[in-house]
Protein backbone atom coordinates (compact mmCIF):
# COMPACT_ATOMS: atom_id res chain seq x y z
CA UNK A 1 0.00 0.00 0.00
CA UNK A 2 1.38 3.36 -0.87
CA UNK A 3 0.46 6.70 1.36
CA UNK A 4 0.27 9.06 -1.81
CA UNK A 5 -2.84 6.86 -2.69
CA UNK A 6 -4.19 6.20 0.45
CA UNK A 7 -6.32 8.35 2.92
CA UNK A 8 -5.46 9.12 5.85
CA UNK A 9 -6.17 12.45 6.08
CA UNK A 10 -3.92 13.77 8.96
CA UNK A 11 -4.51 17.06 11.56
CA UNK A 12 -1.71 18.68 13.21
CA UNK A 13 -3.53 20.13 15.76
CA UNK A 14 -5.75 18.62 18.60
CA UNK A 15 -9.53 18.80 17.52
CA UNK A 16 -11.53 21.09 19.99
CA UNK A 17 -14.54 18.35 20.67
CA UNK A 18 -12.36 15.48 21.67
CA UNK A 19 -11.38 14.89 25.38
CA UNK A 20 -9.39 12.12 25.74
CA UNK A 21 -6.43 10.90 24.19
CA UNK A 22 -7.82 7.94 21.77
CA UNK A 23 -10.75 10.51 20.21
CA UNK A 24 -8.07 13.24 19.84
CA UNK A 25 -5.60 10.20 18.21
CA UNK A 26 -8.20 8.65 16.19
CA UNK A 27 -9.13 11.91 14.65
CA UNK A 28 -5.86 13.36 14.57
CA UNK A 29 -4.03 10.23 12.60
CA UNK A 30 -7.22 10.13 10.38
CA UNK A 31 -8.49 6.84 11.19
CA UNK A 32 -12.29 8.28 11.95
CA UNK A 33 -14.57 11.43 11.21
CA UNK A 34 -17.85 11.83 13.16
CA UNK A 35 -21.13 12.02 11.10
CA UNK A 36 -23.34 13.20 14.17
CA UNK A 37 -22.58 12.59 17.78
CA UNK A 38 -21.64 9.55 18.91
CA UNK A 39 -21.50 8.12 15.07
CA UNK A 40 -18.58 8.15 13.33
CA UNK A 41 -16.85 6.99 9.89
CA UNK A 42 -14.44 4.74 9.96
CA UNK A 43 -11.44 5.49 7.87
CA UNK A 44 -9.34 3.07 6.13
CA UNK A 45 -6.58 3.11 8.52
CA UNK A 46 -9.56 2.99 11.38
CA UNK A 47 -11.08 0.19 9.76
CA UNK A 48 -7.98 -1.58 9.59
CA UNK A 49 -7.25 -1.43 13.05
CA UNK A 50 -11.20 -2.49 13.55
CA UNK A 51 -11.04 -5.49 11.50
CA UNK A 52 -7.67 -6.83 13.17
CA UNK A 53 -9.23 -6.64 16.63
CA UNK A 54 -12.30 -8.52 14.61
CA UNK A 55 -10.02 -11.13 13.26
CA UNK A 56 -8.15 -11.81 16.54
CA UNK A 57 -11.90 -11.93 18.45
CA UNK A 58 -13.38 -14.40 15.38
CA UNK A 59 -10.02 -16.65 15.31
CA UNK A 60 -10.61 -16.57 19.33
CA UNK A 61 -14.39 -17.59 19.20
CA UNK A 62 -13.78 -20.21 16.80
CA UNK A 63 -11.51 -21.85 18.57
CA UNK A 64 -13.94 -22.17 21.18
CA UNK A 65 -16.39 -23.56 19.36
CA UNK A 66 -18.10 -20.72 18.91
CA UNK A 67 -20.55 -20.24 15.39
CA UNK A 68 -20.37 -17.36 13.02
CA UNK A 69 -23.57 -15.94 11.91
CA UNK A 70 -24.84 -12.97 10.93
CA UNK A 71 -28.40 -11.68 12.26
CA UNK A 72 -30.62 -8.24 11.34
CA UNK A 73 -29.71 -5.09 12.54
CA UNK A 74 -33.55 -4.48 12.58
CA UNK A 75 -35.60 -6.07 15.03
CA UNK A 76 -39.35 -6.40 15.24
CA UNK A 77 -40.70 -4.99 18.79
CA UNK A 78 -43.13 -7.57 19.22
CA UNK A 79 -40.17 -9.91 20.18
CA UNK A 80 -38.97 -7.75 22.73
CA UNK A 81 -42.79 -7.73 24.11
CA UNK A 82 -42.60 -11.01 24.62
CA UNK A 83 -39.08 -10.88 26.66
CA UNK A 84 -40.65 -8.20 28.55
CA UNK A 85 -37.69 -5.84 27.92
CA UNK A 86 -39.83 -3.13 25.21
CA UNK A 87 -40.99 -1.67 28.62
CA UNK A 88 -38.05 -1.90 30.78
CA UNK A 89 -34.92 -1.06 28.28
CA UNK A 90 -35.98 2.80 28.19
CA UNK A 91 -34.68 5.22 25.76
CA UNK A 92 -31.12 3.55 24.55
CA UNK A 93 -33.69 1.54 22.48
CA UNK A 94 -34.33 3.69 19.10
CA UNK A 95 -37.52 2.69 17.94
CA UNK A 96 -39.42 3.75 15.20
CA UNK A 97 -42.72 2.62 13.16
CA UNK A 98 -42.77 0.78 9.89
CA UNK A 99 -45.14 1.21 6.88
CA UNK A 100 -47.25 -1.18 8.29
CA UNK A 101 -47.38 0.27 11.55
CA UNK A 102 -45.11 -2.42 13.07
CA UNK A 103 -43.46 -1.12 16.27
CA UNK A 104 -39.72 -1.84 15.45
CA UNK A 105 -36.34 -1.05 16.91
CA UNK A 106 -32.46 -1.14 16.10
CA UNK A 107 -30.59 -3.69 17.72
CA UNK A 108 -28.87 -3.11 21.02
CA UNK A 109 -28.17 -6.68 21.64
CA UNK A 110 -29.90 -9.60 20.52
CA UNK A 111 -31.01 -12.02 22.97
CA UNK A 112 -34.32 -11.47 22.13
CA UNK A 113 -33.33 -12.41 17.82
CA UNK A 114 -31.14 -15.39 18.87
CA UNK A 115 -33.63 -17.11 21.00
CA UNK A 116 -35.99 -16.48 18.54
CA UNK A 117 -33.73 -18.30 15.83
CA UNK A 118 -32.85 -20.89 18.60
CA UNK A 119 -36.70 -22.07 19.94
CA UNK A 120 -37.40 -22.27 16.00
CA UNK A 121 -35.04 -24.77 15.50
CA UNK A 122 -33.45 -26.75 18.50
CA UNK A 123 -35.62 -29.52 19.29
CA UNK A 124 -33.55 -31.88 21.38
CA UNK A 125 -30.33 -32.19 23.75
CA UNK A 126 -28.84 -34.09 20.84
CA UNK A 127 -28.14 -30.49 18.84
CA UNK A 128 -26.84 -28.90 22.20
CA UNK A 129 -24.24 -27.65 23.31
CA UNK A 130 -24.64 -24.59 20.56
CA UNK A 131 -22.80 -21.28 20.59
CA UNK A 132 -23.68 -18.54 17.85
CA UNK A 133 -21.88 -15.29 17.75
CA UNK A 134 -21.58 -12.53 15.07
CA UNK A 135 -19.68 -8.89 14.60
CA UNK A 136 -22.11 -6.67 13.63
CA UNK A 137 -23.11 -3.45 14.60
CA UNK A 138 -25.12 -2.38 17.18
CA UNK A 139 -27.24 0.99 17.79
CA UNK A 140 -27.84 2.25 21.42
CA UNK A 141 -29.21 6.07 21.75
CA UNK A 142 -26.73 6.68 24.88
CA UNK A 143 -27.83 9.47 26.60
CA UNK A 144 -24.08 10.85 25.84
CA UNK A 145 -21.99 9.88 23.58
CA UNK A 146 -18.68 10.84 24.30
CA UNK A 147 -14.95 9.83 24.13
CA UNK A 148 -15.25 9.02 20.39
CA UNK A 149 -15.34 5.19 19.42
CA UNK A 150 -15.36 4.76 23.89
CA UNK A 151 -19.09 5.10 23.88
CA UNK A 152 -20.93 5.51 20.85
CA UNK A 153 -24.27 5.18 19.59
CA UNK A 154 -23.40 2.78 16.93
CA UNK A 155 -20.56 0.90 16.99
CA UNK A 156 -19.32 -2.77 16.35
CA UNK A 157 -19.68 -5.71 18.71
CA UNK A 158 -19.37 -9.16 18.76
CA UNK A 159 -21.92 -10.69 20.79
CA UNK A 160 -21.97 -14.85 20.82
CA UNK A 161 -24.84 -16.86 22.72
CA UNK A 162 -24.60 -20.23 24.60
CA UNK A 163 -27.32 -22.24 24.60
CA UNK A 164 -26.74 -25.45 27.14
CA UNK A 165 -28.58 -28.65 28.40
CA UNK A 166 -28.08 -28.32 32.04
CA UNK A 167 -25.98 -25.87 34.38
CA UNK A 168 -22.69 -27.75 34.13
CA UNK A 169 -22.47 -27.50 30.41
CA UNK A 170 -23.60 -23.89 30.83
CA UNK A 171 -21.33 -23.45 33.34
CA UNK A 172 -18.39 -24.96 30.48
CA UNK A 173 -19.75 -22.50 28.03
CA UNK A 174 -19.08 -19.95 30.14
CA UNK A 175 -16.10 -20.39 30.95
CA UNK A 176 -14.97 -21.40 27.69
CA UNK A 177 -15.80 -18.05 26.97
CA UNK A 178 -13.96 -16.31 30.00
CA UNK A 179 -10.77 -18.23 28.67
CA UNK A 180 -11.30 -16.76 25.24
CA UNK A 181 -11.54 -13.15 26.09
CA UNK A 182 -8.78 -13.37 28.59
CA UNK A 183 -6.49 -14.67 25.39
CA UNK A 184 -8.58 -12.08 22.90
CA UNK A 185 -7.05 -9.51 25.31
CA UNK A 186 -3.93 -10.64 25.90
CA UNK A 187 -3.20 -11.28 22.02
CA UNK A 188 -4.01 -7.81 21.84
CA UNK A 189 -1.43 -6.67 24.02
CA UNK A 190 -3.61 -4.64 26.61
CA UNK A 191 -3.89 -4.29 30.27
CA UNK A 192 -6.80 -5.51 31.28
CA UNK A 193 -8.14 -7.50 34.44
CA UNK A 194 -11.47 -9.68 34.74
CA UNK A 195 -13.54 -8.27 37.39
CA UNK A 196 -16.59 -9.43 39.17
CA UNK A 197 -19.93 -8.03 38.25
CA UNK A 198 -23.22 -8.02 38.58
CA UNK A 199 -25.26 -8.64 35.33
CA UNK A 200 -27.41 -5.63 35.44
CA UNK A 201 -30.85 -5.02 33.41
CA UNK A 202 -29.88 -7.70 31.02
CA UNK A 203 -30.86 -10.06 33.95
CA UNK A 204 -29.42 -13.50 34.79
CA UNK A 205 -27.51 -14.87 37.46
CA UNK A 206 -23.61 -14.20 37.11
CA UNK A 207 -20.98 -12.61 35.15
CA UNK A 208 -17.78 -10.90 34.52
CA UNK A 209 -16.62 -7.52 33.06
CA UNK A 210 -13.22 -7.56 31.24
CA UNK A 211 -11.89 -4.06 31.98
CA UNK A 212 -8.74 -2.13 30.60
CA UNK A 213 -6.99 -0.43 33.26
CA UNK A 214 -6.84 3.09 31.70
CA UNK A 215 -7.41 6.43 34.23
CA UNK A 216 -10.03 7.67 31.44
CA UNK A 217 -12.18 4.86 32.27
CA UNK A 218 -15.59 5.17 32.97
CA UNK A 219 -16.29 2.11 35.71
CA UNK A 220 -14.99 2.16 38.80
CA UNK A 221 -13.10 -1.09 40.01
CA UNK A 222 -11.19 -2.53 42.80
CA UNK A 223 -8.51 -4.87 42.76
CA UNK A 224 -6.76 -6.46 45.30
CA UNK A 225 -3.03 -4.75 46.21
CA UNK A 226 -1.96 -8.28 46.78
CA UNK A 227 -4.11 -10.94 44.85
CA UNK A 228 -6.39 -11.22 41.76
CA UNK A 229 -9.32 -10.49 43.19
CA UNK A 230 -11.23 -8.09 41.37
CA UNK A 231 -14.82 -6.63 41.11
CA UNK A 232 -16.56 -3.82 39.84
CA UNK A 233 -17.74 -1.09 42.45
CA UNK A 234 -21.20 -2.54 42.84
CA UNK A 235 -20.27 -5.83 43.05
CA UNK A 236 -17.36 -5.09 45.68
CA UNK A 237 -19.82 -3.04 48.01
CA UNK A 238 -22.10 -6.10 48.00
CA UNK A 239 -19.23 -8.55 48.81
CA UNK A 240 -15.83 -6.86 49.97
CA UNK A 241 -15.51 -6.15 53.84
CA UNK A 242 -15.48 -2.02 53.65
CA UNK A 243 -14.15 -0.66 57.07
CA UNK A 244 -14.38 3.13 57.72
CA UNK A 245 -10.72 3.83 56.83
CA UNK A 246 -9.89 0.97 54.45
CA UNK A 247 -11.32 -1.42 52.49
CA UNK A 248 -10.04 -4.96 52.11
CA UNK A 249 -10.51 -7.97 49.62
CA UNK A 250 -12.75 -10.16 50.40
CA UNK A 251 -11.54 -13.73 51.61
CA UNK A 252 -12.15 -14.62 47.59
CA UNK A 253 -11.02 -17.34 44.84
CA UNK A 254 -7.78 -18.65 45.29
CA UNK A 255 -6.64 -21.13 42.77
CA UNK A 256 -4.57 -23.70 44.19
CA UNK A 257 -0.81 -23.30 42.41
CA UNK A 258 0.47 -26.64 41.50
CA UNK A 259 2.71 -27.66 44.22
CA UNK A 260 0.68 -26.64 46.98
CA UNK A 261 -2.98 -27.93 46.35
CA UNK A 262 -4.38 -29.29 43.51
CA UNK A 263 -8.23 -29.67 42.53
CA UNK A 264 -7.55 -33.75 43.38
CA UNK A 265 -5.89 -33.18 46.72
CA UNK A 266 -8.97 -30.25 47.91
CA UNK A 267 -11.41 -32.75 45.96
CA UNK A 268 -9.71 -35.50 48.18
CA UNK A 269 -9.45 -33.51 51.82
CA UNK A 270 -13.51 -32.21 51.30
CA UNK A 271 -14.09 -35.86 50.47
CA UNK A 272 -16.35 -35.05 47.10
CA UNK A 273 -15.07 -35.96 43.76
CA UNK A 274 -13.00 -33.39 41.81
CA UNK A 275 -15.28 -32.60 38.62
CA UNK A 276 -17.73 -30.98 41.68
CA UNK A 277 -14.51 -28.54 42.40
CA UNK A 278 -15.67 -25.05 40.94
CA UNK A 279 -12.06 -24.53 39.81
CA UNK A 280 -11.06 -24.66 43.30
CA UNK A 281 -12.17 -21.45 44.93
CA UNK A 282 -10.97 -21.14 48.62
CA UNK A 283 -12.09 -18.70 50.78
CA UNK A 284 -9.07 -17.58 52.96
CA UNK A 285 -9.18 -14.95 55.64
CA UNK A 286 -6.37 -13.47 58.03
CA UNK A 287 -3.97 -16.33 55.86
CA UNK A 288 -6.48 -18.92 56.83
CA UNK A 289 -8.64 -20.96 54.16
CA UNK A 290 -12.28 -20.51 55.89
CA UNK A 291 -14.43 -21.75 53.22
CA UNK A 292 -14.38 -23.40 50.15
CA UNK A 293 -16.41 -23.61 47.20
CA UNK A 294 -17.84 -26.92 45.65
CA UNK A 295 -19.99 -27.28 42.91
CA UNK A 296 -23.47 -29.70 44.49
CA UNK A 297 -24.97 -32.34 42.67
CA UNK A 298 -28.31 -32.73 43.93
CA UNK A 299 -31.20 -30.56 44.02
CA UNK A 300 -31.57 -28.71 47.39
CA UNK A 301 -33.87 -25.59 47.93
CA UNK A 302 -33.81 -23.02 50.73
CA UNK A 303 -36.09 -25.24 52.81
CA UNK A 304 -33.08 -27.81 53.10
CA UNK A 305 -31.03 -24.88 54.06
CA UNK A 306 -33.33 -22.93 56.33
CA UNK A 307 -33.84 -26.00 58.32
CA UNK A 308 -29.81 -27.13 58.73
CA UNK A 309 -29.20 -23.52 59.44
CA UNK A 310 -32.22 -23.17 61.68
CA UNK A 311 -32.62 -19.55 60.23
CA UNK A 312 -35.32 -18.08 58.03
CA UNK A 313 -34.35 -16.29 54.94
CA UNK A 314 -33.70 -13.19 56.69
CA UNK A 315 -31.18 -14.26 58.90
CA UNK A 316 -29.27 -16.04 57.10
CA UNK A 317 -25.90 -13.34 57.03
CA UNK A 318 -26.89 -12.97 60.70
CA UNK A 319 -23.20 -13.51 62.58
CA UNK A 320 -25.23 -16.17 64.83
CA UNK A 321 -26.30 -17.94 61.60
CA UNK A 322 -22.36 -17.10 60.39
CA UNK A 323 -21.34 -19.01 63.84
CA UNK A 324 -23.84 -21.70 63.32
CA UNK A 325 -22.57 -22.55 59.97
CA UNK A 326 -18.65 -21.58 60.66
CA UNK A 327 -18.01 -22.20 64.33
CA UNK A 328 -16.58 -18.87 64.38
CA UNK A 329 -17.19 -16.90 67.38
CA UNK A 330 -20.44 -14.42 66.88
CA UNK A 331 -18.93 -11.15 66.53
CA UNK A 332 -16.62 -12.24 63.67
CA UNK A 333 -18.99 -11.79 60.60
CA UNK A 334 -16.01 -10.27 58.62
CA UNK A 335 -14.55 -12.32 56.39
CA UNK A 336 -16.11 -15.40 57.61
CA UNK A 337 -19.75 -13.82 57.12
CA UNK A 338 -18.37 -14.61 53.44
CA UNK A 339 -19.11 -18.59 54.45
CA UNK A 340 -22.74 -17.65 53.92
CA UNK A 341 -21.88 -15.78 50.97
CA UNK A 342 -20.70 -18.38 49.48
CA UNK A 343 -24.28 -20.33 50.00
CA UNK A 344 -26.08 -17.30 48.24
CA UNK A 345 -23.27 -17.59 45.25
CA UNK A 346 -23.33 -21.59 44.90
CA UNK A 347 -27.26 -21.19 44.99
CA UNK A 348 -27.38 -18.41 42.71
CA UNK A 349 -24.69 -19.07 40.29
CA UNK A 350 -25.58 -22.98 39.93
CA UNK A 351 -29.28 -22.72 40.77
CA UNK A 352 -28.62 -25.60 43.17
CA UNK A 353 -26.41 -25.94 46.41
CA UNK A 354 -25.55 -28.53 48.67
CA UNK A 355 -22.78 -27.80 50.34
CA UNK A 356 -21.57 -25.51 52.70
CA UNK A 357 -18.08 -25.65 53.42
CA UNK A 358 -17.10 -23.40 56.18
CA UNK A 359 -14.62 -22.86 58.65
CA UNK A 360 -13.66 -21.55 61.91
CA UNK A 361 -11.04 -18.87 61.59
CA UNK A 362 -10.01 -19.23 65.47
CA UNK A 363 -8.31 -22.69 64.04
CA UNK A 364 -9.26 -22.99 60.68
CA UNK A 365 -10.05 -26.63 60.56
CA UNK A 366 -12.87 -26.45 58.06
CA UNK A 367 -16.53 -27.89 58.98
CA UNK A 368 -19.02 -29.44 55.88
CA UNK A 369 -22.72 -28.47 56.03
CA UNK A 370 -24.07 -31.48 53.67
CA UNK A 371 -27.59 -29.62 52.71
CA UNK A 372 -28.69 -32.75 51.09
CA UNK A 373 -28.13 -34.76 54.63
CA UNK A 374 -29.77 -32.03 56.46
CA UNK A 375 -26.09 -33.00 58.63
CA UNK A 376 -22.99 -31.51 59.71
CA UNK A 377 -19.61 -33.31 59.31
CA UNK A 378 -16.83 -31.76 60.80
CA UNK A 379 -13.59 -32.37 58.85
CA UNK A 380 -9.84 -33.29 60.50
CA UNK A 381 -7.62 -31.68 57.71
CA UNK A 382 -6.16 -28.49 58.84
CA UNK A 383 -6.15 -26.66 55.82
CA UNK A 384 -3.57 -23.69 56.79
CA UNK A 385 -1.09 -25.35 55.05
CA UNK A 386 -2.66 -24.49 51.87
CA UNK A 387 -2.99 -20.52 53.36
CA UNK A 388 1.03 -20.83 54.13
CA UNK A 389 1.64 -21.67 50.75
CA UNK A 390 3.45 -19.28 48.53
CA UNK A 391 0.06 -18.47 46.68
CA UNK A 392 -0.48 -14.62 47.93
CA UNK A 393 -3.74 -15.93 49.34
CA UNK A 394 -7.00 -13.78 48.62
CA UNK A 395 -6.46 -12.43 51.08
CA UNK A 396 -7.95 -9.58 53.53
CA UNK A 397 -5.26 -7.47 52.17
CA UNK A 398 -5.92 -3.69 51.04
CA UNK A 399 -8.10 -2.83 47.97
CA UNK A 400 -7.14 -0.49 45.23
CA UNK A 401 -9.19 1.65 43.30
CA UNK A 402 -8.77 2.52 39.89
CA UNK A 403 -10.86 3.35 36.66
CA UNK A 404 -11.43 0.56 33.67
CA UNK A 405 -12.98 0.42 30.24
CA UNK A 406 -15.51 -2.17 30.21
CA UNK A 407 -14.02 -3.98 26.53
CA UNK A 408 -15.84 -6.93 27.44
CA UNK A 409 -18.84 -8.45 29.35
CA UNK A 410 -20.07 -12.46 29.98
CA UNK A 411 -23.02 -13.74 31.61
CA UNK A 412 -24.70 -16.72 32.34
CA UNK A 413 -28.38 -16.04 31.35
CA UNK A 414 -30.09 -19.09 32.88
CA UNK A 415 -32.65 -19.46 31.50
CA UNK A 416 -34.86 -15.71 31.76
CA UNK A 417 -34.86 -15.75 27.86
CA UNK A 418 -36.11 -19.25 27.02
CA UNK A 419 -38.45 -18.94 29.58
CA UNK A 420 -40.54 -16.16 28.77
CA UNK A 421 -40.11 -16.96 25.19
CA UNK A 422 -40.40 -20.26 25.37
CA UNK A 423 -37.12 -21.70 24.18
CA UNK A 424 -37.61 -25.26 25.17
CA UNK A 425 -35.85 -28.77 24.22
CA UNK A 426 -36.69 -31.99 24.81
CA UNK A 427 -34.06 -33.67 27.47
CA UNK A 428 -32.63 -37.52 27.86
CA UNK A 429 -36.20 -38.64 29.08
CA UNK A 430 -37.82 -36.61 26.96
CA UNK A 431 -39.13 -34.12 29.16
CA UNK A 432 -39.41 -30.71 27.98
CA UNK A 433 -37.28 -28.00 29.11
CA UNK A 434 -36.10 -24.97 29.15
CA UNK A 435 -32.65 -24.04 27.34
CA UNK A 436 -29.76 -22.73 29.59
CA UNK A 437 -28.56 -19.51 27.86
CA UNK A 438 -24.95 -17.80 28.09
CA UNK A 439 -24.86 -14.14 26.48
CA UNK A 440 -20.69 -13.12 25.89
CA UNK A 441 -20.20 -9.50 24.34
CA UNK A 442 -17.02 -7.44 23.64
CA UNK A 443 -16.88 -3.81 22.56
CA UNK A 444 -14.89 -4.39 18.72
CA UNK A 445 -14.61 -0.24 18.32
CA UNK A 446 -14.75 -0.08 21.89
CA UNK A 447 -11.54 -1.86 22.35
CA UNK A 448 -9.87 0.32 19.73
CA UNK A 449 -10.16 2.97 21.72
CA UNK A 450 -9.33 1.52 24.88
CA UNK A 451 -5.73 -0.12 23.84
CA UNK A 452 -5.00 3.79 22.09
CA UNK A 453 -5.98 5.09 26.00
CA UNK A 454 -3.28 2.87 27.32
CA UNK A 455 -0.41 3.03 23.72
CA UNK A 456 0.66 6.65 23.29
CA UNK A 457 3.18 9.05 23.86
CA UNK A 458 4.40 12.50 22.96
CA UNK A 459 4.05 11.78 19.31
CA UNK A 460 0.66 9.59 18.65
CA UNK A 461 -0.43 6.35 18.75
CA UNK A 462 2.18 3.32 19.59
CA UNK A 463 0.24 0.21 17.88
CA UNK A 464 0.59 -3.16 19.75
CA UNK A 465 1.45 -4.97 16.52
CA UNK A 466 -1.80 -7.20 16.91
CA UNK A 467 -4.03 -4.14 16.20
CA UNK A 468 -1.46 -2.23 14.05
CA UNK A 469 -3.30 -1.17 10.81
CA UNK A 470 0.26 -1.68 9.41
CA UNK A 471 3.23 -3.61 11.04
CA UNK A 472 5.57 -1.65 8.76
CA UNK A 473 5.86 1.78 7.79
CA UNK A 474 8.49 2.29 4.67
CA UNK A 475 9.35 5.92 4.38
CA UNK A 476 11.43 7.19 1.25
CA UNK A 477 13.22 10.11 2.08
CA UNK A 478 14.28 10.96 -1.44
CA UNK A 479 10.60 10.55 -3.67
CA UNK A 480 12.77 12.45 -6.08
CA UNK A 481 15.75 9.99 -6.52
CA UNK A 482 15.17 7.50 -9.33
CA UNK A 483 17.35 4.72 -7.33
CA UNK A 484 15.63 5.43 -3.73
CA UNK A 485 12.15 5.35 -5.36
CA UNK A 486 13.31 1.67 -7.50
CA UNK A 487 14.70 0.55 -3.86
CA UNK A 488 11.58 1.36 -2.00
CA UNK A 489 9.45 0.15 -4.51
CA UNK A 490 11.37 -3.27 -4.28
CA UNK A 491 11.37 -3.77 -0.58
CA UNK A 492 7.53 -2.56 -0.42
CA UNK A 493 7.00 -5.75 -3.19
CA UNK A 494 9.20 -7.78 -1.22
CA UNK A 495 7.39 -7.08 2.37
CA UNK A 496 4.36 -7.34 0.56
CA UNK A 497 5.01 -10.99 -1.03
CA UNK A 498 6.08 -12.01 2.42
CA UNK A 499 2.76 -11.27 4.04
CA UNK A 500 4.07 -8.07 6.10
CA UNK A 501 1.33 -5.49 5.98
CA UNK A 502 3.43 -2.44 4.56
CA UNK A 503 2.89 1.29 4.03
CA UNK A 504 5.18 3.00 1.64
CA UNK A 505 5.11 6.80 2.42
CA UNK A 506 6.11 7.56 -1.39
CA UNK A 507 4.27 11.53 -0.90
CA UNK A 508 6.58 14.04 -2.10
CA UNK A 509 6.85 15.61 1.55
CA UNK A 510 10.15 16.20 3.51
CA UNK A 511 11.15 13.74 5.93
CA UNK A 512 10.05 15.73 8.77
CA UNK A 513 6.51 15.32 7.69
CA UNK A 514 6.99 11.79 6.85
CA UNK A 515 8.72 10.99 10.62
CA UNK A 516 5.63 12.96 12.22
CA UNK A 517 2.66 10.93 10.58
CA UNK A 518 4.17 7.54 11.15
CA UNK A 519 4.91 8.28 14.35
CA UNK A 520 1.43 9.61 14.76
CA UNK A 521 -0.21 6.52 13.24
CA UNK A 522 1.76 4.60 15.28
CA UNK A 523 3.22 1.22 13.05
CA UNK A 524 5.14 -0.67 15.47
CA UNK A 525 8.31 -0.33 13.06
CA UNK A 526 9.62 2.26 10.79
CA UNK A 527 11.64 1.58 7.71
CA UNK A 528 13.93 4.45 6.57
CA UNK A 529 15.11 4.98 3.07
CA UNK A 530 17.25 7.38 1.72
CA UNK A 531 19.89 9.96 2.44
CA UNK A 532 23.21 8.73 3.20
CA UNK A 533 22.40 5.23 4.65
CA UNK A 534 21.25 4.18 1.05
CA UNK A 535 24.25 4.95 0.02
CA UNK A 536 25.70 2.90 2.10
CA UNK A 537 23.58 0.16 1.11
CA UNK A 538 21.54 0.01 4.83
CA UNK A 539 18.08 0.90 5.70
CA UNK A 540 17.39 2.31 9.13
CA UNK A 541 15.11 1.00 11.59
CA UNK A 542 13.11 2.56 14.67
CA UNK A 543 11.17 0.68 17.07
CA UNK A 544 8.11 3.20 17.32
CA UNK A 545 7.84 2.11 21.04
CA UNK A 546 10.86 2.01 22.64
CA UNK A 547 12.32 4.64 19.68
CA UNK A 548 15.51 2.28 19.02
CA UNK A 549 17.34 2.48 16.10
CA UNK A 550 19.49 0.58 14.37
CA UNK A 551 20.60 -0.27 10.48
CA UNK A 552 19.68 -3.10 8.15
CA UNK A 553 21.37 -3.79 5.72
CA UNK A 554 20.18 -4.34 2.29
CA UNK A 555 21.79 -7.31 1.62
CA UNK A 556 20.10 -9.60 4.52
CA UNK A 557 16.85 -7.50 4.27
CA UNK A 558 14.47 -10.24 3.54
CA UNK A 559 16.15 -12.92 6.49
CA UNK A 560 15.41 -9.95 9.21
CA UNK A 561 11.66 -10.86 8.00
CA UNK A 562 11.58 -14.43 7.38
P1 LIG B 1 -21.35 0.36 29.46
O1 LIG B 1 -21.40 -0.05 30.92
O2 LIG B 1 -20.03 0.93 29.06
O3 LIG B 1 -22.53 1.21 29.07
P2 LIG B 1 -22.70 -2.02 28.82
O4 LIG B 1 -22.48 -2.77 30.09
O5 LIG B 1 -23.98 -1.30 28.65
O6 LIG B 1 -21.48 -1.01 28.61
P3 LIG B 1 -22.91 -4.52 27.39
O7 LIG B 1 -24.37 -4.56 27.26
O8 LIG B 1 -22.24 -5.37 28.42
O9 LIG B 1 -22.44 -2.99 27.58
O10 LIG B 1 -22.29 -4.76 25.92
C1 LIG B 1 -21.14 -5.55 25.64
C2 LIG B 1 -19.95 -4.67 25.28
O11 LIG B 1 -20.26 -3.71 24.26
C3 LIG B 1 -19.44 -3.83 26.43
O12 LIG B 1 -18.63 -4.60 27.29
C4 LIG B 1 -18.67 -2.74 25.71
O13 LIG B 1 -17.36 -3.17 25.42
C5 LIG B 1 -19.43 -2.57 24.42
N1 LIG B 1 -20.26 -1.35 24.45
C6 LIG B 1 -21.38 -1.15 25.16
N2 LIG B 1 -21.88 0.08 24.94
C7 LIG B 1 -21.05 0.67 24.06
C8 LIG B 1 -21.04 1.94 23.42
N3 LIG B 1 -21.99 2.84 23.67
N4 LIG B 1 -20.03 2.23 22.56
C9 LIG B 1 -19.06 1.30 22.31
N5 LIG B 1 -19.03 0.09 22.87
C10 LIG B 1 -20.00 -0.24 23.74
MG1 LIG C 1 -24.46 0.69 28.66
MG1 LIG D 1 -21.50 -1.94 31.86
MG1 LIG E 1 -21.80 -4.70 30.37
Amino acid sequence: MRLSTFYAPTLKEDPADAEVVSHKLLLRAGMIRKLTAGVYTYLPLGLRAVNNVANVVRQEMNRAGALEVLMPAVQPGDLWKESGRWNVYGKELLRFIDRHDRECCLGPTHEEVVTDLVRHEIRSYRQLPLNLYQIQTKFRDEIRPRFGLMRGREFIMKDAYSFDKDDAGADTSYFAMYDAYARIFSRLGLRFRAVEADSGPIGGSFSHEFMVLAATGEDTIVACSACEYGANLEKAEAVCHMAEESTFCPPAEVVATPGVHTVEEVAAFLGVAADRIIKTLLYVADGKVVAALVRGDREVNEIKLKNVLGATEMELASPEVVTKVTGAPVGFAGPVGLAVDVVYADKELFGRSDWIVGANAADAHLRHVDLARDATVECSLDLRQVAAGDMCPKCGKPLLFTKGIEVGHVFKLGTKYSTTMGAMFLDEEGKERPLIMGCYGIGVSRVVAACLEQNNDEHGIVFPPPMAPFEVALLNLSPKDETAVAKATELHDLLAGMGVEVLLDDRDERPGVKFKDADLMGFPMQLVLGGKGLGRGVVETKDRRTGEKGELPLESFAEAFA
